[in-house]
């Protein structure tokens, strides 16, 4: 991990930040448990509230990487996006589609998708919602759109019996 992409450690007032923004740290249990919580109350609703709450946390954390040191290109954007992605365990994905059109990206060992399955088996639907926020937001700060031009879903995901899980990003 090169040390733009390693979170900063504030001992003294026992915070941790990444492009500025305060992480905080949660095991596979945790975050799908939290998320079988939100999809149990809202329903239907709850996919778009999941993404774009993955979505608004990634591009926050991520400007604030590019206002650091800028990565020069959108394609070094998204990698450095999908670097820290991994460095903080939420598996290893593939952005090499994916610009200022949208395009299509997949993820290896998904931490939602590999945790949904160890705590509760398969889904009907697919569950890597954050994935898909962050995707967004990724596309979003690497080509420099606004926000509400980019939206992302899952189309394929381990968690509901894929192969890999897979995203389509659009950018509208
Ligand atoms: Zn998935």
């Amino acid at each position: 991990m090169s040390f733009h992409l390693a979170p900063k450690a504030d001992l003294e007032r026992g915070i941790t930040t990444l492009g500025g923004r305060r992480l905080v740290f949660h095991c596979h249990h945790y975050n799908v448990f939290l998320q079988r919580t939100i999809e149990d109350a809202l329903q239907e609703r709850a996919p778009a509230l999941l993404v774009a709450a993955g979505m608004e946390a990634s591009r926050s954390m991520l400007q604030g990487l590019e206002n650091d040191a800028n990565s020069g290109s959108a394609a070094d954007a998204l990698r450095r996006a999908a670097d820290i992605f991994a460095a903080q365990g939420f598996g290893r994905m593939d952005v090499s589609d994916l610009g200022v059109g949208g395009g299509l990206a997949t993820l290896e060992h998904s931490h939602y998708a590999v945790g949904w399955v160890s705590r509760w088996g398969k889904r009907p639907t697919p569950g890597c919602f954050f994935v898909a926020g962050f995707l967004a937001g990724a596309v979003a700060v690497a080509c420099r759109l606004a926000p509400e031009r980019v939206t992302s879903r899952e189309t394929e995901c381990v968690a509901a019996g894929g192969e890999r899980c897979s995203f389509r990003v659009e950018v509208w």
